[in-house]
């Protein structure tokens, strides 16, 4: 069961079908153009759409916002300290804050960064900045059904290749491997990756975003950590690393807020400094007062075991709902989503038409539901075509989730209805936050007699 219990209700929105179609022809069948109050169960993503604690919340009220040497900042200080082992703490509004500090800082035009896979935000920082993403994914990644536990593991041969074919300023390991599936990377393959690093004088830098639904998952594999607390199994990750980046809206337990961490002192000056510029003042870094005490409760809340099992208690849950309905998704379940694979589901929509795309429409019509596609319209040449289901951290109930299996239980009986989706307008960076598309030789006004309504 849930270990907490409700104190404070946020009503849910309710819309029937023929609301909803509106609702996703208005939003050009692009699931981030809708209003949150036309969706029912709202998956899109983990970030910052997690419910606080009545400890965060109180923590909000002692708030310091002074300009300078704000009492808030040094509670945050500690505790991320505490969290990660780290000596030097910065704060950001946000993940991709940190990351243009680390592009703009550690890369320059025609550098590489080589990673397990760079979360769409950090490329696009990379790429931004001129320089070259490569990712390394482990081969098991690719295999649907493998049971290999640490599929967030990077490739350590192709990891080397890109080495030696030279230019390569910063390594960047994801974890929980967002792209790859929420899915945990172990501290040997971590270690491997730091001795590569050693060798070729490059910074590893350790993106932090689900570090503790990471740990939990790979203590269950690894004897080394069976011994270690979360928060124990945490500082032995970053201790390997030379920067720890953190969006704080994912294992932070925030809505908003982020930070950087390192122990080295020319890389904390070099990003305080450009911190001034683009963000604000190293004791605050872009964020309230309240946001630095919220975060700091949040650091502590997030390495609790009950907490944890819960969480990846949920995702197993919803996973093995869908699977057991013949629908393929991603094996072992990860730490934050459940990873649908559309293109097999979907097989009578070819991949050039973003499959992906199409179930995100099917889902919302039918169920409410919101989900995201994690495949060609995100990243043009992911050898996949995702739907992810990511769940907000304390948000949802088991009912909400029995509602999501429905929908797609709904869904599948009848996937023949829906087909392809035609690419009318994209932007080149992060294209998948602002695409049009438009349902390409179907109608989605022909899923009116199987749609869910809410109270029937
Ligand atoms: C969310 C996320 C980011 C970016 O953080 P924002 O807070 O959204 O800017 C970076 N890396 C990973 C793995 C993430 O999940």
């Amino acid at each position: 069961m849930e270990p907490y219990r409700i104190k404070v209700v946020q009503a849910l929105p309710t819309p029937p079908f023929g609301e909803r179609l509106e609702a996703i022809r208005r939003a050009h069948f692009n699931v981030f153009f809708l209003p949150a109050s036309r969706v029912m169960v709202d998956l899109l993503t983990d970030s910052g759409t997690g419910a606080m604690s009545d400890r965060q919340w109180s923590a909000l009220m002692r708030g310091d916002e002074s300009y300078a040497g704000a009492e808030s900042f040094f509670r945050f200080e500690a505790a991320v300290q505490k969290f990660t082992g780290k000596r030097h703490v910065i704060p950001v509004h946000q993940g991709r804050a940190a990351e243009k500090i680390l592009a703009f800082t550690l890369l320059k035009p025609g550098d590489r960064v080589v990673s397990n896979t760079l979360f769409d935000t950090t490329r696009a920082n990379v790429v931004f900045r001129g320089a070259e993403a490569v990712d390394c994914p482990h081969p098991e990644s690719r295999n649907l059904a493998s049971t290999y536990p640490f599929k967030g593991d990077a490739d350590l041969d192709a990891m080397e290749r890109a080495f030696r074919e030279g230019k390569v300023r910063m390594v960047v390991m994801t974890l929980t491997n967002n792209t790859a599936g929420g899915q945990p990377v172990s501290l040997q393959n971590l270690r491997a990756v730091r001795e590569l690093a050693d060798r070729y004088g490059a910074p590893l830098v350790v993106d932090a975003a689900r570090i503790a639904e990471n740990v939990f998952l790979a203590r269950r594999h690894d004897p080394e950590l069976q011994d270690l607390s979360i928060a124990e199994g945490i500082r032995a990750y970053l201790a390997l690393a030379d920067v720890v980046t953190m969006s704080a809206k994912k294992d932070g337990l925030v809505n908003i807020g982020g930070f950087l961490a390192t122990d080295r002192e020319d890389l904390a000056e070099a990003f305080q400094n450009f911190l001034v510029v683009f963000e604000g003042f190293p004791t605050y870094g872009g964020l309230a007062g309240r946001d630095l005490e919220a975060l700091a409760v949040g650091l502590e809340e997030v390495v609790d075991e009950r907490y944890l099992a819960h969480r990846v208690e949920q995702v197993a849950w919803l996973a093995g709902a869908l699977r057991e309905m013949g629908i393929p998704v991603l094996w072992p379940p990860g730490g934050h989503a459940v990873f649908v694979e559309a293109a097999t589901w979907m097989a009578h929509i070819p991949r050039e038409v973003f499959p992906g795309v199409a179930v995100t429409v099917g889902l919302y019509l039918v169920g409410g539901v919101r989900a995201v596609e994690v495949g060609r319209l995100m990243f043009e040449d992911l050898p996949y075509e995702w739907v992810r289901l990511a769940i907000p951290r304390r948000t949802y109930t088991r009912s909400h989730l029995a509602w999501v299996a429905r929908t797609f239980e709904v869904l599948h009986t009848a996937r023949e209805r829906i087909r392809g989706m035609e690419l009318v307008h994209a932007p080149r960076l992060l294209r998948h936050f602002r695409a049009h598309l438009a349902p390409r030789d179907w109608n989605p006004e022909a899923l009116a007699d199987i749609a869910l309504e809410v109270g029937e």
